[in-house]
């Protein structure tokens, strides 16, 4: 994705604000990109359609590109999508004792899962936890969740052959309520494909059981199918969350992103590995930064944002407005530059900045120079740096021995300066670029 968005990015010009044409050939590589994460087709449409209106005629940040711009607002609405600004959302275990039904296909990680959670809830909230498997089709399900139980050292309900899974919930729930437990974790059976007996078994189950949480388990290396997994499920029985197994494989997140669309349900947990401790808790910014692969061009961008301090922003707006923009606007400019790290640091994480980079070094332009400029500015006095027609001859020579420049340095800057009050006032808003530009004339 970085690869074909740099390209994007030179077609791109620093503006004012945001063009319907800059966004939407940047939303055109981004739809690709997100097609290729594994995001479902009529996901990705309407999230573009959602996108579009909110990125188009937006003030461009000074000192970044408008696609980069793009991308940042697009990483937004990805964790807005993934339920990234709803609260922290735990297990709902309040009611002692609290059932878990775990609902999921054969071979998704339900029995893994229902470990992993039994841990967690053991270890992070103090609970004390009952499993049960109600897998009676494969006497080893059973087994395994046993197994499972004596690592991680959380019971498991005793194995009675002969029993419907509803009758085995009953026991269960039974169990945990004379046994003091916190929560019991129903594990239920899967089949490898959506079949009406293994719904209507897990529906009967939930009907009895009227669980807390009903999580489906699903596994995020199948993509599309685990959307149409999850599609299902939430049909059939009242899902509350979602965990998706095998994270730490290769699939690029679409799949959280799709299920999240389709069915509105909360991503708890991430599956991370095969141990008792591969589990995570969700976090949409970090998905969202996966599905598109331009981490640091988003925190390049949170970072300017952040860096541009409002109220100064504000104020410097008032007065280039009035067609005000003295030597101490121009220094506090270079230092805003440098707290993001300088032009260094700023190119660094910038795609396509190979280019940049060489355009900037042919005008002689690197931080060395705005460094010896800031120091030039700050052997001014107040007064000559708001007003610099105070600076005659001597005050010119008085500067630059302060500075230990030659007083042609000092011209340097002024001139410098003339040309960006200039230009600030024409657009009432400074890019990177047109600074840029006056700095290396
Ligand atoms: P179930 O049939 O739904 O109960 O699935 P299991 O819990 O038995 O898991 C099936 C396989 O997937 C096992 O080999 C697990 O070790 C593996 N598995 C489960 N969760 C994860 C995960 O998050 N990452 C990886 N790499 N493997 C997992
Ligand atoms: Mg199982």
């Amino acid at each position: 994705l970085t690869d074909r968005l740099s390209g994007v990015f030179d077609g791109l010009t620093g503006k004012g604000s945001l063009s319907e044409k800059d966004v939407s050939s940047a939303l055109r590589e981004i739809r690709v990109a997100l097609l290729e994460a594994d995001v479902a087709l009529d996901v990705v449409k309407q999230f573009i359609a959602d996108i579009k209106p909110k990125a188009v005629g937006e003030d461009v940040i000074r000192s970044v590109k408008p696609g980069q711009q793009v991308i940042k607002i697009v990483n937004d609405g990805l964790v807005e999508m993934l339920g990234g600004n709803e609260e922290a959302q735990g297990l709902r275990i309040d009611n002692i004792p609290a059932v878990i039904m775990m609902a999921g296909l054969q071979g998704s990680g339900k029995t893994t899962t229902t470990g992993k959670l039994a841990r967690r809830l053991k270890n992070h909230d103090r609970k004390k936890v009952l499993m049960a498997s109600l897998d009676v089709y494969r006497p080893a399900a059973m087994h395994q969740l046993k197994v499972l139980g004596e690592q991680i050292e959380v019971d498991t309900l005793p194995i009675t052959d002969g029993q419907m899974p509803v009758d085995i919930a009953k026991r269960a729930v039974n169990a945990a309520k004379l046994g003091g437990y916190d929560v019991v974790i129903l594990d239920t059976a899967g089949r490898t494909t959506l079949d009406e007996q293994m719904m209507g078994e897990a529906a009967q189950v939930a009907e009895f059981a009227n669980p807390a949480e009903t999580i489906l388990v699903a596994d995020a290396l199948t993509g599309q199918d685990a959307v149409e997994t999850a599609r299902r499920f939430n049909d059939r029985l009242k899902l509350t969350g979602l965990i998706l197994t095998r994270m730490d494989g290769d699939g690029r997140g679409g799949a959280a992103l799709s299920m999240r669309a389709v069915t509105g349900l909360p991503i708890k947990f991430l599956g991370t590995g095969e141990k008792s401790d591969g589990l995570e808790v969700f976090d949409a910014r970090r998905i969202a930064g996966r599905i598109l692969g331009q981490g640091d061009v988003v925190s390049l961008v949170e970072r300017a944002a952040a860096e541009l301090d409002e109220e100064k922003t504000k104020r410097m707006a008032e007065k280039m407005a009035k067609g005000v923009f003295d030597l101490e606007d121009m220094a506090e400019q270079f230092r805003q530059l440098q707290r993001m790290g300088g032009l260094g640091g700023i190119m660094g994480m910038m795609p396509g900045a190979k280019k940049a980079k060489a355009a900037m070094d042919s005008q002689g332009l690197d931080d060395k120079v705005i460094k010896r400029q800031e120091a030039i500015i700050l052997s001014m006095t107040p007064k000559e740096r708001a007003k610099p027609a105070l600076l005659n001859a001597s005050r010119k020579k008085r500067v630059a021995a302060g500075a230990g420049v030659h007083v042609s340095e000092v011209n340097k800057v002024l001139k410098m300066h003339k040309q960006m009050a200039g230009m600030m006032k024409k657009m009432g808003k400074g890019g990177m670029k047109q600074m840029a530009k006056a700095m290396g004339a």
